[in-house]
């Protein structure tokens, strides 16, 4: 018998589903499904149940790709979403794009763009929306909460059950049903999306329609008509417009037309933006329901958004820094208000900027994007001037009679204080206040005072914890560490002297409402608004409020700064600007010119003229001097021009790789073994590793390294072959660390 010996059969390679989960690991895992069938490129964006690592814990899992199996043992998995896919293929295709762009896992990057209830595995279900009946008698409603209940749900067709509970009360809907006018029923998702459509087109066929109550000024019908002109196109548009000009309206109107378009339209604006007024200004003046997708819903609450975005339900979302995760299957225009502001950036987890990020997804899907601001991020300034972004500028307020708030300076040398105010400045105050007119005093640092200070021998207290010192609160009583959350009685006497002089040095929000309140209660009513006095978006609203229309003395943060209307505010005063204007924080000059024309667009909205004093001990510093003639082009060309000079963003690409541990030695090996692995990227220069500009926090030392390049793809291109095997190294896990492409701040 020859002894011939067969080849082995080929045997061919087994297409699997690629997972990935959301642990701090690189790569995706294969799988296959455990009832036997074969994958199909249809499951990509589904999640699926799987076993993973050691004792084969189950985990939540989401196909982001199908392909060859890797390895020799493909473990059996579950599909979750048998209907449709969880992230829908953009939207997954633009997450993809951010685990490279900030060169994180792909499953944390999926995973922080889900509501927790579908990280959780929830089903992904509509819930069953009210939906009026015909056959009800409407006349036996002749007024009242009942009557208006149901004119609004007939304005807005169908609204899901939880949110007609919200809006008109469980009350009022049981009642509305109990009398048949509204009856709980599934309605078609095909139903709904005609129903949405039709009210989408209304403000085209009706004259009365609220959206028709303003006649746009030239700036604000040029701005539309640019934008509008290309709707199937990505075009990126910096609108740059003084507060009170009238961006809104330009993004009402293309909204407008999104909707006529039958398209969706997404709008981002900050943290503080999101107020119960915003939503309503949208929702009258649109006609439409308005959805919105931020902190303060309920995980179910955001999950339902999420799911109507995917269905194409929702047509108007106004959200905050995560609702750029919204999946939408027919966008139509995305917008970004107060583009320049922090909040965008996500600061832990995947170091994303939702604005960045949005950008992206609309050229991806080929739409208009318009980013709006009174003081554009110099970022953005630097993509318009270099022919990246279209500029869009309305340089007048829009409301007759308003005119641009005047800025002072009030030199403070050699002048005595009272809690930290000078006499120009409390004159000031009692002369609007008599007027029956209302004032702000912007302190953006909360507390009592910054520091408590030895008088005797110059001991401060400072935080165990941190390399900072303790905050004074409650009249001088606590001592709390702004950082790490420690607080603690203080001391009777100071612990190294044993002296008794210990005082606060300098000026929080706390001890000017107590200086303010001794000087002027019987003037107007004082309300401190900080993130001591007011935690909640509602709290605000009702601080806000108790000022009433009168005289009124606020005193508050930054939590002020922006975004409510308070029209009889006629005075700004602005205290310890000067810290900001001697920072080694590259984008300080950027943010104080920001704070201070934002703050002072509170002043003098209506027909009243406005007026803004700035405290200050350098007059003469020239950012305050531009900033004086109201020119935040002018600071922020020569900010630019500083940047450039000194290689900053954005003339630069950076990112910085922070690690913190409880033994320096290991933070220190960590980073410098890190920096060794970027020695064959000659054009990303390293600096580092160095302390971080706080060496301590919470207990923990911290350490950082600066990466640099002049081209974005050279820094890329490093990072994306350093930075996975960094997740592998045995030096990565004794310390915290992470990585931050294009950081806010260096800190
Ligand atoms: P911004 O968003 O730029 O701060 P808004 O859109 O909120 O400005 O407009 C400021 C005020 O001016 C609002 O009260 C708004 O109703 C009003 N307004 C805007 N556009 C017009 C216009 N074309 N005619 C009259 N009033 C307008
Ligand atoms: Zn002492
Ligand atoms: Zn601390």
């Amino acid at each position: 018998m020859p002894a011939t010996e067969l080849p082995p059969a080929e045997t061919p390679v087994e297409t699997v589903w690629k997972i990935v989960v959301n642990v701090p690991l690189w790569g995706q895992f294969d799988y296959r499904p455990a009832d036997g069938t074969s994958v199909s490129p249809a499951d990509i964006g589904k999640r699926v149940r799987v076993p993973f690592g050691r004792g084969g814990h189950e985990r939540i899992g989401l196909i982001t790709a199908i392909g060859p199996a890797g390895v020799e043992q493909v473990l059996p998995a579950t599909l979750l979403d048998t209907e449709a896919p969880l992230l829908p293929g953009e939207l997954l295709e633009s997450l993809v794009w951010l685990h490279r762009y900030t060169v994180s896992p792909l499953g944390e990057t999926v995973w922080q763009a889900l509501p927790k209830p579908m990280r959780d595995g929830d089903p992904d279900t509509l819930e069953p929306v009210a939906m009026l009946t015909t056959t009800g008698d409407l006349a036996t409603l002749r007024a009242g909460k009942y009557k208006s209940a149901l004119e609004s749900l007939l304005t807005q067709g169908v609204l899901p059950e939880s949110e007609a509970r919200e809006r008109h009360t469980g009350a009022v809907v049981n009642e509305l049903l109990r009398r048949d006018l509204v009856c709980l029923e599934p309605v078609s998702i095909s139903e709904r999306l005609a129903l949405a459509d039709a009210a989408g087109r209304r403000w085209r066929d009706e004259p009365e329609h609220p959206l028709h109550r303003l006649q746009l000024t030239q700036q604000q019908h040029d701005a539309v008509h640019a934008i509008a002109a290309d709707p199937d196109a990505y075009h990126g548009w910096l609108l740059e417009g003084v507060t009170g000009s009238g961006k809104t309206e330009v993004y009402l109107r293309l909204i407008a037309q999104t909707l006529a378009a039958g398209r969706q339209a997404l709008i981002l604006v900050p943290e503080i933006g999101l107020t119960p007024q915003t939503l309503q200004r949208f929702e009258q003046r649109l006609g439409v329901p308005v959805d919105a997708y931020h902190s303060g819903l309920s995980d179910k609450d955001r999950a339902q958004v999420w799911l109507r975005g995917r269905a194409g339900l929702a047509r108007v979302i106004v959200g905050t820094r995560s609702a750029a995760f919204l999946p939408l299957p027919n966008p139509g225009l995305f917008i970004v208000d107060e583009e320049h502001d922090g909040s965008f950036k996500q600061f832990d987890g995947i170091r994303y900027n939702a604005r960045d990020f949005l950008v992206q997804r609309a050229h991806r899907v080929g739409r208009p994007i318009v980013l709006g601001s009174a003081t554009p991020s110099l970022e953005s300034l630097h993509n318009a001037q270099s022919g990246r972004y279209g500029l869009l500028r309305l340089t007048e307020r829009a409301h007759g009679g308003a005119t641009h708030p005047q800025m002072h300076i009030v030199d403070m040398r050699g002048v005595p204080l009272e809690a930290g105010l000078s006499p120009v400045v409390l004159k000031a105050i009692q002369v609007h206040l008599e007027r029956g007119e209302q004032v702000l005093v912007f302190r953006n640092r909360r507390g009592y005072a910054p520091v408590l200070l030895c008088h005797d021998c110059g001991w401060s207290a400072q935080c165990q914890q941190c390399d900072a010192p303790m905050t004074v609160h409650q009249q001088g009583r606590r001592l709390q560490c702004h950082h790490c959350g420690a607080s603690r009685t203080t001391p009777p006497a100071c612990p190294d002297c044993g002296g008794l002089a210990l005082h606060p040095q300098g000026i929080g929000t706390e001890r000017l409402e107590e200086f303010l309140s001794e000087r002027f209660a019987d003037l107007a009513p004082i309300v401190r608004i900080d993130r001591g006095s007011t935690r909640t978006r509602d709290g605000l609203q009702q601080r806000l409020a108790s000022v009433g229309d009168g005289a009124g003395l606020l005193i508050g943060t930054q939590m002020l700064a922006k975004g409510h209307d308070l029209p009889n505010l006629t005075l700004v005063v602005v205290v310890g600007a000067d810290e900001g204007l001697f920072s080694t924080d590259f984008r300080a000059g950027e943010r104080l010119a920001q704070q201070l024309i934002q703050v002072a667009g509170r002043a003098g909205r209506a027909d009243k003229p406005g007026v803004v004093l700035i405290q200050t001990h350098h007059p003469d510093h020239l950012l305050l001097q531009r900033l004086l003639a109201a020119d935040y082009g002018a600071v922020a060309q020569t900010e630019l021009d500083e940047r450039s000079k000194a290689s900053w963003p954005p003339f630069v690409a950076l990112a910085l790789i922070r690690a913190e541990g409880r033994h320096v030695a290991d933070v220190r090996e960590f980073l410098q073994s890190v920096a060794n692995a970027f020695g064959p990227y000659p054009n990303v220069m390293v600096m580092g590793p160095l302390p971080a500009p706080m060496p301590k926090r919470a207990g923990y030392l911290r350490e950082q390294l600066l990466l640099q390049a002049d081209s974005r793809a050279d820094l890329h291109f490093a990072l994306q072959r350093v930075i996975p095997t960094v997740y592998g190294a045995p030096l990565a896990r004794k310390v915290r660390w992470s990585l931050d492409v294009d950081p806010y701040d260096l800190y």
